[in-house]
């Protein structure tokens, strides 16, 4: 009977997997709480595949004995192939797959929801109405159809955020180094990023943590922003450069920010620091502010996206063992 290995099952996938597990009585589908280190790949031994989600970094040392055991099938429950050594992967003759479209909407709705708690000043108010002040002014709103949006990346995830936007009454503008046909007959593309840049009243960004990307916002970019522009990321922390947002904020160039991404989140995010020291000063820097709203990498966590990831990511596994060629394949 072919036998899978899933590593690092959460509690929330434990529903979807027991399910998957209880209609597929054919296949052995295991499951270990245990992250996929150096330490616990020897529980591999004698399977077919596994099946992993960290965000730890898979050590080359674990792949490779993961190798020696003959285990050649990885299944990765995410999108991000950035902490696995896809050479030594493919060096070793192994396969990877991933899930990379489990939920483009996840996001795109944790984003328009950042950006409208932000422009309704939620943080003020929660934290008004918390000590008993429950009077209207000085947080006065602002309407999403008055703001032009600009998108920055318009693959799975910008194009839902821009239709929700349109549906808001929103002016959208959009920028994407290739560009989308549907989109393009729309008028939606502006040439470059700085004409993006100077025309936004909320900038959102939804690009891949390629080297060119990184730090794509920074000190340059933001003084070519308008005045109380609101930058919403829920892409990759690397594409902003921290001290620069937090200078834009200091100086009310920016006037809010909604993050669901931090360029040091590792470690950090997906943690329990109440009682303990936090320990990253910038962060909690951007946190302590009211016009910035911080939420730990939590945009693709919905029931959706996690049911997705489980079962998309079992079957490409299987896929992977019966020596076919799943479409999440990575090349
Ligand atoms: P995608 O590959 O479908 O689309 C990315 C788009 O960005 C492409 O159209 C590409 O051409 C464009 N692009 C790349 N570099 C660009 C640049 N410099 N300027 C303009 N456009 C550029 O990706 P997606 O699925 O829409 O994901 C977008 C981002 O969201 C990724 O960074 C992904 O890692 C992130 N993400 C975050 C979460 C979360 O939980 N916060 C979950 C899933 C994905």
């Amino acid at each position: 009977m072919m036998k899978i290995l899933v590593y690092s099952v959460r509690q929330d996938e434990l529903p979807v997997l027991n399910d998957w597990i209880q209609k597929h009585p054919d296949i052995q589908v295991d499951q270990t709480t245990e992250l996929f280190t150096e330490d616990t790949v020897e529980k591999a031994s004698g399977y077919d595949g596994v099946v992993l989600f960290q965000q730890q970094p898979y050590t080359d040392k674990a792949v490779n004995r993961l190798n020696e055991l003959g285990v050649k099938n990885i299944s990765l429950r995410n999108v991000g192939v950035d902490n696995i050594n896809l050479d030594l992967v493919k060096q070793n003759g192994m396969k990877i797959t991933n899930v990379p479209v489990y939920s483009p909407n996840a996001i795109a709705e944790h984003a328009t929801f950042l950006m409208g708690r932000i422009l309704r000043r939620v943080p003020e108010y929660d934290k008004k109405i918390a000590r008993g002040d429950l009077r209207w002014a000085p947080e006065i709103g602002r309407e999403i159809r008055n703001q032009t949006v600009g998108v920055i990346g318009t693959g799975h995830i910008g194009r839902v955020v821009i239709n929700i936007m349109k549906g808001f009454g929103a002016k959208v503008i959009a920028y994407d180094i290739f560009k989308n046909p549907e989109l393009e007959k729309m008028g939606l593309y502006v040439d470059t990023l700085d004409e993006l840049y100077a025309q936004s009243d909320i900038i959102t960004l939804h690009v891949p943590a390629v080297a060119d990307n990184i730090h794509m916002i920074n000190e340059e970019s933001i003084s070519k922003m308008k005045d109380d522009v609101v930058i919403i990321n829920v892409a990759r922390g690397s594409l902003v450069d921290t001290d620069a947002l937090i200078t834009g904020l200091d100086s009310k160039k920016i006037s809010g920010a909604g993050l669901d991404v931090y360029e040091d989140e590792v470690g950090v995010f997906n943690a329990d620091w109440e009682g303990k020291e936090f320990p990253d000063k910038r962060l909690k820097n951007l946190m302590d502010r009211d016009n910035v709203i911080v939420t730990p990498h939590t945009a693709f966590y919905t029931d959706m996206a996690v049911h997705n990831m489980v079962t998309v990511s079992i079957e490409s596994n299987i896929k992977l063992i019966n020596g076919e060629e799943p479409d999440t394949l990575v090349k």
